[in-house]
Protein backbone atom coordinates (compact mmCIF):
# COMPACT_ATOMS: atom_id res chain seq x y z
CA UNK A 1 0.00 0.00 0.00
CA UNK A 2 2.52 2.53 0.95
CA UNK A 3 4.26 2.38 -2.26
CA UNK A 4 1.34 3.92 -3.62
CA UNK A 5 0.03 5.79 -1.14
CA UNK A 6 -0.46 9.46 -2.11
CA UNK A 7 -0.86 10.54 1.76
CA UNK A 8 0.64 8.71 4.51
CA UNK A 9 0.01 9.95 8.64
CA UNK A 10 2.57 8.74 10.63
CA UNK A 11 1.70 9.15 14.92
CA UNK A 12 0.20 12.60 14.39
CA UNK A 13 -0.52 14.02 17.12
CA UNK A 14 -2.55 17.67 17.71
CA UNK A 15 -3.07 18.76 21.09
CA UNK A 16 -4.72 22.41 21.85
CA UNK A 17 -3.43 23.88 25.06
CA UNK A 18 -6.44 25.19 27.24
CA UNK A 19 -5.89 28.80 28.06
CA UNK A 20 -4.02 29.13 31.98
CA UNK A 21 -6.00 31.73 33.51
CA UNK A 22 -4.46 33.53 36.78
CA UNK A 23 -6.53 31.60 39.15
CA UNK A 24 -5.06 28.43 37.60
CA UNK A 25 -1.63 30.08 38.50
CA UNK A 26 -2.62 31.00 41.45
CA UNK A 27 -3.98 27.48 42.65
CA UNK A 28 -0.65 26.04 40.86
CA UNK A 29 -2.99 23.52 38.49
CA UNK A 30 -0.92 22.27 35.66
CA UNK A 31 -1.25 23.05 32.59
CA UNK A 32 -3.64 21.41 30.24
CA UNK A 33 -4.25 20.23 26.75
CA UNK A 34 -7.29 19.22 24.42
CA UNK A 35 -6.12 15.84 22.96
CA UNK A 36 -7.99 16.71 19.85
CA UNK A 37 -5.41 13.73 17.87
CA UNK A 38 -3.59 11.36 19.75
CA UNK A 39 -1.09 9.36 17.78
CA UNK A 40 -3.13 8.52 14.29
CA UNK A 41 -1.29 6.30 11.38
CA UNK A 42 -3.09 5.30 8.31
CA UNK A 43 -1.98 5.58 4.68
CA UNK A 44 -4.35 6.59 1.56
CA UNK A 45 -3.25 4.84 -1.54
CA UNK A 46 -3.53 6.91 -4.81
CA UNK A 47 -7.48 6.86 -6.24
CA UNK A 48 -8.73 4.96 -3.49
CA UNK A 49 -11.55 6.83 -1.11
CA UNK A 50 -11.05 6.14 2.39
CA UNK A 51 -14.16 7.10 5.35
CA UNK A 52 -12.91 8.51 8.20
CA UNK A 53 -15.26 7.58 10.61
CA UNK A 54 -16.25 9.12 14.05
CA UNK A 55 -18.39 10.75 15.76
CA UNK A 56 -18.44 14.75 16.91
CA UNK A 57 -15.03 15.57 19.09
CA UNK A 58 -13.72 11.93 17.71
CA UNK A 59 -10.82 14.75 16.05
CA UNK A 60 -10.80 13.36 12.18
CA UNK A 61 -11.95 16.85 11.04
CA UNK A 62 -8.97 17.72 12.99
CA UNK A 63 -7.32 15.03 10.75
CA UNK A 64 -8.32 16.68 7.92
CA UNK A 65 -7.20 20.19 9.03
CA UNK A 66 -3.34 19.12 9.56
CA UNK A 67 -3.59 17.33 6.19
CA UNK A 68 -4.12 20.82 4.36
CA UNK A 69 -1.41 22.18 6.52
CA UNK A 70 -4.22 24.89 7.84
CA UNK A 71 -2.90 23.57 11.81
CA UNK A 72 0.24 22.67 13.13
CA UNK A 73 0.54 18.87 13.76
CA UNK A 74 2.25 18.79 17.62
CA UNK A 75 4.07 15.56 16.54
CA UNK A 76 4.10 13.14 13.79
CA UNK A 77 4.21 12.97 10.15
CA UNK A 78 2.11 13.64 7.52
CA UNK A 79 4.00 12.81 3.85
CA UNK A 80 2.02 14.47 0.51
CA UNK A 81 3.52 12.45 -2.37
CA UNK A 82 6.75 11.86 0.07
CA UNK A 83 6.48 15.21 1.24
CA UNK A 84 6.64 15.90 5.04
CA UNK A 85 3.27 18.27 5.33
CA UNK A 86 4.23 18.74 8.97
CA UNK A 87 7.22 20.36 8.02
CA UNK A 88 5.95 22.63 5.48
CA UNK A 89 3.37 23.80 7.82
CA UNK A 90 5.88 24.73 10.20
CA UNK A 91 7.56 26.36 7.66
CA UNK A 92 10.80 24.56 8.17
CA UNK A 93 13.31 24.21 4.58
CA UNK A 94 13.78 21.41 2.82
CA UNK A 95 17.37 21.69 1.71
CA UNK A 96 16.77 19.02 -0.93
CA UNK A 97 14.86 18.45 -4.31
CA UNK A 98 13.55 18.89 -7.54
CA UNK A 99 11.59 21.80 -9.32
CA UNK A 100 8.90 20.41 -7.80
CA UNK A 101 10.14 20.39 -4.24
CA UNK A 102 8.04 22.69 -1.97
CA UNK A 103 10.41 22.70 0.59
CA UNK A 104 12.09 25.28 -1.13
CA UNK A 105 9.58 28.07 -0.95
CA UNK A 106 8.45 30.01 1.91
CA UNK A 107 5.51 28.44 4.12
CA UNK A 108 2.90 30.53 2.57
CA UNK A 109 3.55 29.76 -0.96
CA UNK A 110 4.35 25.78 0.44
CA UNK A 111 0.73 25.66 1.73
CA UNK A 112 -0.46 27.52 -1.62
CA UNK A 113 1.34 24.89 -3.74
CA UNK A 114 -0.28 22.00 -1.50
CA UNK A 115 -3.33 23.72 -2.40
CA UNK A 116 -3.29 23.51 -5.92
CA UNK A 117 -2.91 19.72 -5.01
CA UNK A 118 -4.97 19.00 -2.19
CA UNK A 119 -8.32 20.85 -1.64
CA UNK A 120 -11.45 20.39 1.09
CA UNK A 121 -15.23 20.54 0.61
CA UNK A 122 -16.74 21.68 3.92
CA UNK A 123 -19.33 20.29 5.42
CA UNK A 124 -22.08 24.01 5.40
CA UNK A 125 -22.61 24.57 1.63
CA UNK A 126 -24.63 27.38 2.83
CA UNK A 127 -21.61 29.30 5.27
CA UNK A 128 -18.70 28.22 2.36
CA UNK A 129 -20.31 30.18 -0.57
CA UNK A 130 -19.88 34.17 -0.85
CA UNK A 131 -23.80 34.90 -0.81
CA UNK A 132 -22.52 38.54 -2.73
CA UNK A 133 -20.36 36.33 -5.32
CA UNK A 134 -21.90 35.41 -8.44
CA UNK A 135 -21.24 31.17 -9.03
CA UNK A 136 -18.47 32.10 -11.89
CA UNK A 137 -16.72 34.75 -9.42
CA UNK A 138 -16.65 32.06 -6.80
CA UNK A 139 -15.80 29.06 -8.82
CA UNK A 140 -12.80 31.15 -10.80
CA UNK A 141 -11.52 32.68 -7.45
CA UNK A 142 -9.12 29.75 -7.18
CA UNK A 143 -7.63 29.98 -10.73
CA UNK A 144 -7.20 33.69 -9.99
CA UNK A 145 -5.98 33.63 -6.47
CA UNK A 146 -3.06 30.72 -8.09
CA UNK A 147 -2.69 32.81 -10.90
CA UNK A 148 -3.73 29.35 -13.36
CA UNK A 149 -5.33 31.55 -16.08
CA UNK A 150 -3.79 34.25 -18.01
CA UNK A 151 -7.15 35.31 -20.22
CA UNK A 152 -11.01 35.17 -19.99
CA UNK A 153 -11.68 32.22 -22.75
CA UNK A 154 -9.18 30.26 -20.44
CA UNK A 155 -10.76 30.90 -17.38
CA UNK A 156 -14.32 30.55 -18.59
CA UNK A 157 -13.51 26.73 -20.14
CA UNK A 158 -11.76 25.85 -16.59
CA UNK A 159 -14.97 27.33 -14.87
CA UNK A 160 -17.57 25.41 -17.37
CA UNK A 161 -15.68 22.05 -17.04
CA UNK A 162 -15.54 22.38 -13.22
CA UNK A 163 -19.28 23.27 -12.88
CA UNK A 164 -20.13 20.40 -15.32
CA UNK A 165 -18.41 17.59 -13.81
CA UNK A 166 -19.73 18.34 -10.61
CA UNK A 167 -23.69 18.10 -12.24
CA UNK A 168 -24.51 21.67 -12.72
CA UNK A 169 -25.05 21.57 -16.95
CA UNK A 170 -25.02 23.70 -18.57
CA UNK A 171 -22.88 25.18 -16.77
CA UNK A 172 -24.24 28.86 -18.07
CA UNK A 173 -27.16 28.14 -16.95
CA UNK A 174 -25.93 28.36 -13.62
CA UNK A 175 -23.08 30.54 -12.95
CA UNK A 176 -24.50 34.06 -13.61
CA UNK A 177 -26.68 33.38 -10.13
CA UNK A 178 -26.18 34.40 -7.01
CA UNK A 179 -25.97 31.21 -3.95
CA UNK A 180 -29.43 31.97 -2.45
CA UNK A 181 -31.39 31.22 -5.82
CA UNK A 182 -29.87 27.60 -5.43
CA UNK A 183 -30.86 24.70 -3.74
CA UNK A 184 -28.43 23.07 -0.84
CA UNK A 185 -27.45 20.00 -3.59
CA UNK A 186 -26.86 22.78 -5.85
CA UNK A 187 -24.80 25.04 -3.78
CA UNK A 188 -22.81 21.83 -2.27
CA UNK A 189 -21.86 20.87 -5.97
CA UNK A 190 -20.86 25.04 -6.75
CA UNK A 191 -18.31 24.11 -3.80
CA UNK A 192 -17.25 20.70 -5.13
CA UNK A 193 -16.44 22.94 -8.87
CA UNK A 194 -14.53 25.21 -6.42
CA UNK A 195 -12.20 22.62 -5.04
CA UNK A 196 -12.25 20.89 -8.82
CA UNK A 197 -11.18 23.86 -10.62
CA UNK A 198 -7.78 23.41 -9.40
CA UNK A 199 -7.85 19.65 -10.97
CA UNK A 200 -6.58 18.52 -7.66
CA UNK A 201 -5.32 15.02 -6.23
CA UNK A 202 -6.64 14.51 -3.03
CA UNK A 203 -9.83 15.88 -1.88
CA UNK A 204 -10.92 16.01 1.97
CA UNK A 205 -14.92 16.04 1.89
CA UNK A 206 -15.53 16.84 5.64
CA UNK A 207 -19.33 15.79 6.87
CA UNK A 208 -20.00 16.71 2.86
CA UNK A 209 -23.31 15.46 2.91
CA UNK A 210 -24.65 15.94 6.63
CA UNK A 211 -26.20 19.27 6.02
CA UNK A 212 -28.24 18.25 3.03
CA UNK A 213 -31.70 16.45 3.00
CA UNK A 214 -31.61 13.08 2.47
CA UNK A 215 -33.25 12.79 -0.77
CA UNK A 216 -30.11 14.52 -2.21
CA UNK A 217 -27.16 12.79 -0.31
CA UNK A 218 -27.02 9.81 -2.55
CA UNK A 219 -26.77 12.21 -5.49
CA UNK A 220 -23.84 14.15 -4.27
CA UNK A 221 -21.87 10.66 -2.86
CA UNK A 222 -21.85 9.43 -6.16
CA UNK A 223 -20.63 12.59 -7.93
CA UNK A 224 -17.94 12.08 -5.58
CA UNK A 225 -17.89 8.59 -6.95
CA UNK A 226 -17.87 9.43 -10.37
CA UNK A 227 -14.81 11.71 -9.56
CA UNK A 228 -12.38 9.27 -8.32
CA UNK A 229 -13.76 7.09 -11.56
CA UNK A 230 -13.60 9.93 -14.13
CA UNK A 231 -10.04 11.94 -13.19
CA UNK A 232 -8.20 9.50 -10.22
CA UNK A 233 -8.71 11.81 -7.41
CA UNK A 234 -8.03 10.46 -4.12
CA UNK A 235 -10.87 10.88 -0.95
CA UNK A 236 -10.44 11.11 2.17
CA UNK A 237 -14.26 11.09 3.81
CA UNK A 238 -15.31 12.30 7.15
CA UNK A 239 -18.31 11.56 8.62
CA UNK A 240 -20.52 10.37 11.36
CA UNK A 241 -22.70 8.77 8.92
CA UNK A 242 -21.99 4.71 8.88
CA UNK A 243 -24.44 4.26 6.37
CA UNK A 244 -23.10 6.78 4.07
CA UNK A 245 -19.19 5.61 4.49
CA UNK A 246 -20.70 1.95 3.26
CA UNK A 247 -22.54 3.61 0.53
CA UNK A 248 -19.01 4.57 -1.40
CA UNK A 249 -16.18 4.23 0.09
CA UNK A 250 -13.01 1.81 -0.09
CA UNK A 251 -11.79 1.37 3.45
CA UNK A 252 -12.69 2.73 6.53
CA UNK A 253 -11.03 3.79 9.75
CA UNK A 254 -13.24 4.42 12.50
CA UNK A 255 -11.84 6.85 15.12
CA UNK A 256 -12.92 7.33 19.31
CA UNK A 257 -11.11 10.07 20.83
CA UNK A 258 -8.51 11.13 18.87
CA UNK A 259 -7.28 7.20 17.89
CA UNK A 260 -8.12 5.24 15.10
CA UNK A 261 -9.60 2.03 16.58
CA UNK A 262 -10.41 0.17 13.86
CA UNK A 263 -9.22 -0.08 10.15
CA UNK A 264 -10.24 -2.26 7.12
CA UNK A 265 -11.88 -2.59 3.81
CA UNK A 266 -15.15 -1.09 3.90
CA UNK A 267 -17.42 -3.96 3.36
CA UNK A 268 -15.19 -6.10 5.87
CA UNK A 269 -15.86 -3.46 8.87
CA UNK A 270 -19.22 -3.28 8.50
CA UNK A 271 -19.94 -7.20 8.19
CA UNK A 272 -17.57 -8.41 10.49
CA UNK A 273 -16.82 -5.26 13.00
CA UNK A 274 -13.89 -5.89 15.67
CA UNK A 275 -13.76 -3.38 17.79
CA UNK A 276 -16.70 -2.88 20.63
CA UNK A 277 -17.09 0.41 19.52
CA UNK A 278 -17.39 -0.14 15.69
CA UNK A 279 -19.90 -2.92 16.64
CA UNK A 280 -21.92 -0.25 18.94
CA UNK A 281 -22.17 1.88 15.83
CA UNK A 282 -22.81 -0.83 12.98
CA UNK A 283 -25.59 -1.95 15.46
CA UNK A 284 -27.37 0.90 15.18
CA UNK A 285 -26.79 2.10 11.82
CA UNK A 286 -29.78 2.43 9.52
CA UNK A 287 -30.27 -1.14 7.13
CA UNK A 288 -31.65 -1.57 3.85
CA UNK A 289 -33.65 -4.83 5.32
CA UNK A 290 -34.92 -4.51 8.58
CA UNK A 291 -35.00 -8.21 9.16
CA UNK A 292 -30.88 -8.35 8.82
CA UNK A 293 -30.70 -5.78 11.32
CA UNK A 294 -28.48 -7.12 13.97
CA UNK A 295 -28.99 -6.37 18.10
CA UNK A 296 -28.95 -2.70 18.80
CA UNK A 297 -25.61 -1.95 21.14
CA UNK A 298 -26.40 0.96 22.95
CA UNK A 299 -23.94 2.67 24.45
CA UNK A 300 -23.90 4.48 28.01
CA UNK A 301 -22.67 8.07 28.44
CA UNK A 302 -20.87 10.57 26.54
CA UNK A 303 -17.92 10.61 24.84
CA UNK A 304 -15.38 11.44 27.70
CA UNK A 305 -13.52 14.50 28.13
CA UNK A 306 -10.42 15.41 25.27
CA UNK A 307 -8.56 17.17 28.19
CA UNK A 308 -8.75 13.91 30.67
CA UNK A 309 -8.64 10.95 28.45
CA UNK A 310 -9.23 7.76 30.45
CA UNK A 311 -5.90 5.24 31.22
CA UNK A 312 -5.52 2.24 29.54
CA UNK A 313 -8.08 1.24 26.70
CA UNK A 314 -10.14 5.04 26.28
CA UNK A 315 -13.16 3.05 25.38
CA UNK A 316 -13.43 1.33 28.62
CA UNK A 317 -16.03 3.83 30.59
CA UNK A 318 -18.37 3.63 27.74
CA UNK A 319 -17.53 0.10 26.63
CA UNK A 320 -19.90 -3.17 27.45
CA UNK A 321 -17.26 -5.84 27.45
CA UNK A 322 -14.87 -4.04 29.51
CA UNK A 323 -12.92 -5.61 32.12
CA UNK A 324 -10.47 -4.95 34.96
CA UNK A 325 -7.20 -5.11 33.09
CA UNK A 326 -8.70 -2.72 29.99
CA UNK A 327 -8.29 0.20 32.69
CA UNK A 328 -4.87 -0.17 32.53
CA UNK A 329 -3.39 -1.68 29.64
CA UNK A 330 -3.29 0.44 26.51
CA UNK A 331 -4.41 -1.75 23.30
CA UNK A 332 -1.98 -2.14 20.46
CA UNK A 333 -3.02 -3.18 16.68
CA UNK A 334 -3.50 -6.58 16.45
CA UNK A 335 -4.22 -7.81 12.34
CA UNK A 336 -7.75 -9.82 12.26
CA UNK A 337 -7.62 -10.43 8.98
CA UNK A 338 -5.04 -8.91 5.69
CA UNK A 339 -5.54 -5.17 6.38
CA UNK A 340 -8.32 -5.23 8.86
CA UNK A 341 -6.59 -4.13 11.95
CA UNK A 342 -8.44 -3.16 15.72
CA UNK A 343 -7.20 -1.99 18.80
CA UNK A 344 -8.89 -4.31 21.57
CA UNK A 345 -7.68 -6.63 24.61
CA UNK A 346 -10.23 -9.07 23.58
CA UNK A 347 -8.59 -9.95 19.91
FE1 LIG B 1 -13.55 -2.66 25.47
FE2 LIG B 1 -11.42 -3.54 26.79
FE3 LIG B 1 -11.57 -3.85 24.17
FE4 LIG B 1 -11.22 -1.43 25.21
S1 LIG B 1 -9.81 -3.15 25.32
S2 LIG B 1 -12.59 -1.98 23.59
S3 LIG B 1 -12.47 -1.58 27.04
S4 LIG B 1 -12.90 -4.78 25.70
Amino acid sequence: MSNQAILQIKTLYKHFPVAHTVKDRLARRPHQVVHAVDGVSFDVARGEILALVGESGSGKTTVGMNILGLQVPTRGQILFDGHNIADWAKGRLRPDGSPEDLGKLSRRRQIMALHRRAQMVFQDPYESLNPRQRIFDIVAEPLEIHGLVSNREEKQARVRAALEDSGLVPADHFWNRYPDELSGGQRQRVVIAGALVLEPELLIADEPVSMLDVSIRAEILTLLQNLRLAHGITILYTTHDLATAGYFTDRMAVMYLGRIVEIGPTIEVLKAPCHPYTQALVSVAPVPNPRKRRKRMILQGEVPNPIQVPPGCRFHPRCPLAEERCKQSDPPFVEVTQNHKAACLLL
